[in-house]
């Protein structure tokens, strides 16, 4: 039996494909997007919310913490996250909420239970469950045996990725896969590195190989807009001549990019997107008519 960690669960979902879904979401990316939404899935460890605002400096995490990886100074919260094992005795013991402990291990049994709880809502709304992330293929394994035990159930399955994965490690889920929520974000490839840490040959390569498989039908692309870097003339363009190329690609959905400044605070990353970037709704306009053009059925919103 194998074991996956994910960060949390969402029940009753309308954004991420057909129908009432479940989510769930895996830990573990290899991209570092400047605006991924969720950086509490990028590692695969275990890690600390410290929400500032709950925090009443009562001391006790700093009491608690077997490796003094916590230290408080006059209404000063600081973790040492190079200390931090993720053990979670702080955030039992708080008062108050203020420590979340983001991550949690599960046994494939165990989340087929969660997942099933909703069978009816997904019978009758058309929906089923949607693996996301962080990016669900960087636990292939885990991932391959839930899918599997969804299929006997004949429980409905999307996969959310960034489609970045070895070949051989994307072909091995393409049969437990009903639907495919495929991120496309920049064409040209230093772009790529340059704001995603990764090259986009393999996605590319993934997104051919679903098509040759004659999937086309069962994908749907998912673009962020992001001001100043995916929203580009020349990405959009460069993209919408790539997806035209492809053939056999029906939907789009644009995802506008949203400020989640605080989340990487409380996370104690960094954060490099700008603040206030949200895309106006004329560049979206643009957008939305650029791929209709070639023939795309584009949705705002996942
Ligand atoms: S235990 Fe919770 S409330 Fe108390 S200092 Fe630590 S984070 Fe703040
Ligand atoms: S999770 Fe464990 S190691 Fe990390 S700060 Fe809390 S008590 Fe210390």
């Amino acid at each position: 039996m194998k074991e996956g960690i994910i960060f949390d669960i969402k029940r009753y979902a309308i954004h991420d494909g057909p129908g009432i879904r479940t989510t769930v979401f895996f830990k573990k990316c290899p991209l570092n997007c400047w605006w991924c939404h969720n950086p509490e899935g990028i590692s695969p460890s275990k890690e600390l919310m410290y929400f500032e605002y709950k925090c009443i400096f009562c001391k006790t995490c700093q009491l608690v913490c077997p490796l003094n990886a916590i230290s408080i100074n006059e209404r000063i919260h600081k973790i040492n996250r190079e200390s931090c094992n993720g053990c979670g005795i702080c955030s039992e013991s708080c008062p108050t909420g203020a420590l979340r402990l983001v991550g949690r291990t599960v046994t494939c049994n165990e989340l087929i239970e969660e997942i099933e709880k909703d069978t009816l809502l997904y019978d009758s709304s058309g929906g089923g469950v949607t693996f996301s992330g962080g990016e669900p293929l960087s636990q292939s394994a885990f991932l391959i045996e839930v899918l599997k035990e969804c299929k006997k159930r004949y429980i409905h399955t999307a996969l959310d990725t960034s489609g970045y994965a070895p070949g051989n490690i994307f072909e091995s889920v393409i049969d437990y896969v009903d639907l495919f929520l495929f991120d496309i974000k920049l064409f040209d490839e230093k772009n790529h590195i340059k704001y995603t840490g990764v090259s986009n040959k393999l996605i590319k390569q993934n997104l051919s190989l679903l098509l040759e498989k004659g999937r086309g039908k069962d994908i749907i692309l998912r673009f962020p807009v992001i001001t100043g870097i995916t929203d580009t003339e020349e990405n959009i363009e460069s993209l919408a001549s790539f997806i035209a190329s492809l053939k056999g690609i029906n939907e789009i959905d644009l995802l506008p990019f949203h400020d989640i400044c605080e989340k990487y605070q409380r996370l104690g990353k960094e954060y490099k997107m700008p603040t206030n970037q949200a895309p106006p709704e004329e560049k979206i306009k643009y957008i939305k008519n650029k791929f209709e053009k070639i023939g795309l059925f584009v949705k705002i919103g996942g």
